[in-house]
């Protein structure tokens, strides 16, 4: 019995795998949560640490809620200091996540210490970043901290896993208000899921996605990047092949 869902496991793997490279063109790494190992990668190089934009929000988020009562501020963003200039209007935590508010985060990072993120990062896995980084980094901008694409898959894996946690909690629904509305929608329920641009050396800058899968359990982590790109343009490109691993084909 359980060498038949080792075996169902592994077909369901290698289908995943075939529908990204058949209908995906940027680069991927797909993380099994069950497993704790990368089921398949391409494009990433697995040494390489890379800047990963707003995909931090959810450790800090953790961080936050940690040192403050898991008690978060309401903030009006008026479009200044955020991506977006009319502004994402009054937010809560989740709709920050869900819609990646820099201004929100970045009133909420001024009262924090990296350190706390970087406290969060290594109890979920990741390498201990250095700490004397500028306070913008805690919101996703500039390229301070570089992580190893399997280390930050993994982590999202365990944070998923621990979603019943405080500050865990808020970071899941956050992602959840992402994938249904927010800047991760084209990826939709099926998923939860993060957004991330961050800087590269070679172009306009990277897009990344951060896909959680199925919504209700995620067994699957899978981290993707495009090149010359945002988060937002770059989950609308993973979109057709998500829906097609939602659909078993
Ligand atoms: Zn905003």
């Amino acid at each position: 019995m359980i060498l038949l869902f080792a075996l169902l496991a592994g077909l369901e793997e290698q289908t995943i795998l075939r529908t990204l490279d058949a209908h995906f063109t940027g680069d991927y790494l797909l993380y099994d949560s069950q497993s704790k190992r990368t089921a398949g990668s391409r494009g990433f190089d697995a040494g390489t640490a890379v800047a990963i934009g707003s995909l931090i929000k959810p450790f800090t988020t953790i961080a936050y809620g940690d040192g403050h009562q898991f008690q978060y501020p309401e903030f009006t963003c008026m479009g200044k200091d955020c991506w977006l200039p009319r502004g994402h209007g009054k937010v809560r935590i989740t709709e920050a996540i869900g819609h990646s508010c820099n201004a929100y985060f970045l009133s909420m990072a001024a009262r924090m210490n990296p350190a706390d993120v970087a406290d969060v990062l290594a109890k979920l896995g990741v390498a201990r970043p250095k700490t004397d980084v500028p306070q913008q980094t805690l919101t996703g901008m500039g390229a301070a901290w570089k992580f190893l694409p399997q280390q930050v898959a993994a982590a999202y894996a365990e944070l998923v896993l621990r979603a019943s946690q405080p500050g865990m909690r808020e970071a899941v629904a956050g992602m959840r208000v992402a994938a249904k509305a927010g800047t991760a929608r084209p990826l939709g329920v099926f998923t939860l899921a993060k957004t991330g641009t961050a800087p590269c050396p070679r172009d306009a800058g990277d897009g990344f996605a951060m896909a959680l899968f199925p919504a209700d359990s995620p067994r699957y982590a899978l981290l993707v990047r495009v090149h010359n790109s945002t988060g937002g343009r770059t989950a609308t490109m993973l979109a057709p092949a998500l829906h097609r691993i939602r659909n078993g084909k």
